[in-house]
């Protein structure tokens, strides 16, 4: 069946699709939205917002029903290793402000369905159960929209102007356009579940392992949500189903584990693999990608929904300049490309270099010591990750100088 012309068809309505159709529903564009899964739907998470997220949810017009659904504040990190432990918060760092001294959580069911609602009222058209399996192509090789299946059998194209890749890690609009590879050095498994009944602060803590991490976070109504960050190999190798390697290394987390075993696992563990990836281009003829299909890093710096929701606001503004100018070539997007080398490149970059660092336990031991002594370098490093501070900050010397100072609150 052959469908209308859509000005923008959007392949993933997780948060950088929903929040891209969002905004270009508002500019008045005809958009389909389209996503295999039905919405509440599950999405393997941390579910921690970076506090530079927190002004973008204000922009999107879903802050205030977050906050009503109970979105809880995480007021910086706790970080474990090698029985040491560090506490960073989020705070000013150089001439960057940080628009809030802490950052969100919540359920991704709710965060993802909230921003979809918001992405339908702004006029967006929602296909869910609609899976897109290939790219329509013009003579000339321009992406003209996609082909997707819907329930057993029907297969359904829709057409459009412009073609958005925002699948996620596995996109399968970023494999059609050739340009998806795998990080091979990254290949993590993460287990993920949450808790309810247990005694928690209002941080996030991350605790680090031989081969991989825990990272908790408190959720709306009192609960945690876990992810456990595994190495794909040592998982595999290990045989255990993932109850069991959930409890295995809790057991052996003793900082952690005596805390979350006190409370009652509330859902299934659930599993994800082999989800590190990076593309080769972003922009086409026709079509672009945004959010994790157009790379993704790990989650232990907790960036992901940034990511998404600042490539969705450099995106949209590109794609109305092409659309109002009749334009579909990949130049015409040359700014969202010029936003993400500015916003996204280097940041995933610097999470990329903690990755690597972290492979080597050596180096981790010594940070932590030298991180122990000096608890204003870890505001420094988790301001980093919130995303507000760019890393030109860090050529400032007057950075360098008060982290490397003394804080008297060191929790
Ligand atoms: C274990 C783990 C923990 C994480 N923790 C954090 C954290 O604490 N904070 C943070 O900011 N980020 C975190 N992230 C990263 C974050 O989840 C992602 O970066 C974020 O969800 C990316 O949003 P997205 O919209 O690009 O993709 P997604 O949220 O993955 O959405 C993609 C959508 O595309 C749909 N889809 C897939 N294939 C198709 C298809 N063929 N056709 C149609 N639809 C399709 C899917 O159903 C999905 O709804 C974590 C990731 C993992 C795996």
């Amino acid at each position: 069946m052959v469908e209308r012309m859509y000005d923008v068809a959007i392949a993933g309505a997780g948060p950088a699709g929903a929040s891209l159709a969002l905004r270009l529903a508002r500019e008045g564009f005809s958009v389909a939205l389209l996503d295999a899964q039905r919405f509440p739907r599950f999405k393997p998470c941390g579910e921690f917002m970076s506090p530079e997220v927190l002004p973008m949810l204000g922009e999107l017009g879903i802050r205030d029903e977050l906050a009503k659904l109970g979105a809880r504040e995480v007021r910086g990190m706790l970080l474990h290793a090698h029985g040491r432990r560090v506490h960073g918060r989020f705070v000013d760092i150089g001439m960057a402000h940080a628009p809030y001294d802490y950052g969100w959580a919540i359920r991704r069911e709710m965060f993802d369905a909230e921003l979809v609602r918001a992405a339908q009222r702004a006029g967006a058209e929602l296909l869910e159960g609609h899976r897109v399996t290939s790219l329509l192509r013009d003579p000339d090789g321009g992406v003209r929209g996609v082909e997707c299946s819907h329930g057993v059998r029907e297969r359904r194209q829709v057409r459009a102007r412009f073609t958005v890749g925002a699948d996620g890690t596995r996109s399968r609009v970023a494999t059609e356009l050739g340009v998806r590879r795998e990080t091979a050095w990254l290949r993590k498994v993460a287990l993920v579940t949450r808790y309810r009944g247990v005694t928690w602060s209002d941080r996030a803590e991350v605790h680090l392992l031989e081969n991989g991490f825990f990272a908790v976070a408190p959720v709306e109504g009192g609960d945690v949500s876990l992810n456990l960050v595994l190495n794909a190999d040592e998982f595999e190798r290990s045989g255990m189903p993932r109850d069991e390697a959930l409890e295995y290394w809790l057991s052996r987390t003793p900082l952690l584990g005596e805390r979350i075993l006190a409370g009652t696992r509330i859902d299934p563990v659930r599993g994800t693999g082999a989800m590190a990836m990076r593309t080769t281009r972003q922009a086409f003829d026709g079509a672009a990608l945004v959010g994790d299909a157009s790379g993704y890093v790990d989650p232990i710096t907790g960036e992901g929904i940034f990511f998404a929701l600042k490539g969705a606001q450099m995106l949209a503004p590109a794609l109305t300049t092409a659309l109002h100018s009749g334009r579909r070539d990949a130049a015409a997007l040359r700014s969202y490309i010029a936003g993400r080398r500015r916003e996204i490149v280097p940041r995933a970059a610097f999470s990329l270099l903690i990755q690597r660092g972290l492979r080597h336990p050596t180096l981790v031991r010594t940070a932590f010591g030298f991180l122990a002594q000096r608890p204003r370098m870890v505001d420094t490093l988790v301001s980093l990750t919130g995303d507000y501070v760019p890393l030109r900050e860090l050529a400032r010397p007057s950075v360098w100088w008060r982290a490397l100072g003394t804080r008297e609150d060191a929790a």
